[in-house]
């Protein structure tokens, strides 16, 4: 299959799409971002990459961190993860508080921000320590991604501390209901921490290829997760994945993908390629517009839906 020459027909047909939807604004320092941008990667098993746009631009990964640290606790704890946190979609917006309390502080999945703040305070409460849970998310994404250099941004981590009222507010109430074993100031500012690391499509697309292949990185054969585990979260970022749009991914693009509110999506073709887009506009549902459309017109092209 000729990918360059499909991602190259995506970046012409996906020009329309660009100046549709709305930048993120509710983490202040995410609206400075410049919205007009376009780019999209992706990794084969035998480590060839193609790319289009600014593939090497970092972006804030916001909600995409949510699928390494799943990841991570899913390794330690096992099926025992899911007594504190489901694995349904919410069919809610991805910071909902409603559903959060009629059903008493357990979050329906790891992907809606509440079901992400429990997921960060079971690896905060097993590494004792919010530098070395951080230090051990972060280590996980550059081992997964092959890049030493991936690092946070500072300015994007504060900025969400000072206007995360919501998030706050979903952790005190799943404490309320004894579903939080840390303090809830360590638990917020370590999940803002890694929603706050930065990365490019190039190195998304390559740190999603363990998950493409049954927990083994096919490029270094680093055993991550068992194929069980891998199966796990493939199936959630199918699911849940798009909150309360993950049906509609599913229709338009077929594949198990997660977004972030940074404007980023990354997703996989089981046994063969993962891939990342970014593009800061949204849609009402807080993923990336065009990166919707542009991920909708590669599966139509290339035939590679799961469906
Ligand atoms: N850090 C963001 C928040 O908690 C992540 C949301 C997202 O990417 N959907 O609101």
């Amino acid at each position: 299959m000729n990918y360059q020459k499909i991602l190259e027909e995506i970046e012409e047909e996906i020009e329309p799409f660009l100046c549709e939807g709305k930048v993120a604004d509710y983490i202040p320092a995410l609206a400075k971002v410049d919205a007009d941008q376009f780019a999209m990667s992706i990794t084969l098993f035998d480590g060839r990459t193609f790319s289009i746009g600014e593939s090497d631009q970092k972006f804030s990964i916001q909600s995409i961190s949510k699928v390494f640290t799943f990841t991570k606790a899913l390794k330690i704890f096992s099926s025992k993860l899911y007594t504190r946190v489901g694995k349904e979609p919410s069919g809610n917006p991805f910071n909902s508080l409603v559903q959060l309390e009629y059903e008493n502080g357990i979050p329906r999945n790891p992907f809606i921000n509440a079901g992400a703040i429990v997921t960060t305070d079971t690896l905060l409460a097993h590494y004792k320590e919010k530098a070395e849970t951080f230090d051990r998310i972060l280590s996980f994404i550059r081992d997964i991604s092959g890049s030493e250099g991936i690092t946070y941004d500072k300015e994007v981590w504060h900025s969400e501390l000072e206007h995360g009222f919501r998030n706050l507010a979903l952790a005190n109430m799943m404490k309320s209901f004894d579903n939080l074993e840390c303090d809830v100031q360590e638990v917020v500012e370590t999940y803002f921490k890694h929603c706050s690391i930065t990365m490019s499509t190039k190195e998304l697309s390559r740190a999603m290829l363990f998950l493409a292949n049954h927990g083994v990185d096919p490029i270094t054969n680093m055993k991550y997760v068992s194929p069980h585990q891998a199966k796990r979260v493939n199936a959630v970022m199918l699911t849940c994945g798009h909150y309360d749009a993950s049906g509609d991914f599913a229709f338009h693009v077929g594949l198990p993908g997660k977004s972030g509110v940074g404007g980023g999506i990354v997703a996989i073709v089981p046994r063969l390629l993962s891939i990342s887009v970014f593009s800061p506009r949204l849609n009402s549902w807080g993923n990336s517009l065009a990166g919707t459309k542009a991920l909708e017109l590669f599966t139509n092209k290339s035939g590679l839906s799961i469906f």
